[in-house]
């Protein structure tokens, strides 16, 4: 008897809670001097991965906006 693999369907897809995110605790994600954010423009003293001046909120809120963008081109893709 052979052993055959169900396919499961994936685990649902977590829901995005603002400000859950990304993890900055980090001392690297902070600044002393406040610099105009890269998203929203007023000052931030936090610092996204790159080291741009960015609030947590915004980076994470530019990153939910991506993915939603990636996933409708995926799915767009996959329809032709
Ligand atoms: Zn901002």
């Amino acid at each position: 008897m052979t052993a055959r693999r169900r396919r499961r369907d994936p685990p649902p897809e977590p829901e995005y809670t603002p400000g859950q995110l990304l993890d900055w605790r980090d001392s690297s994600h902070w600044s002393d001097r406040p610099l105009p954010c890269r998203y929203c423009g007023f000052p931030a003293h936090t610092r996204d991965s790159r080291m741009k001046p960015a609030h947590k909120v915004c980076a994470e809120e530019a990153l939910a906006i991506q993915a939603a963008e990636a996933e409708a081109a995926y799915r767009l893709k996959g329809t032709t």
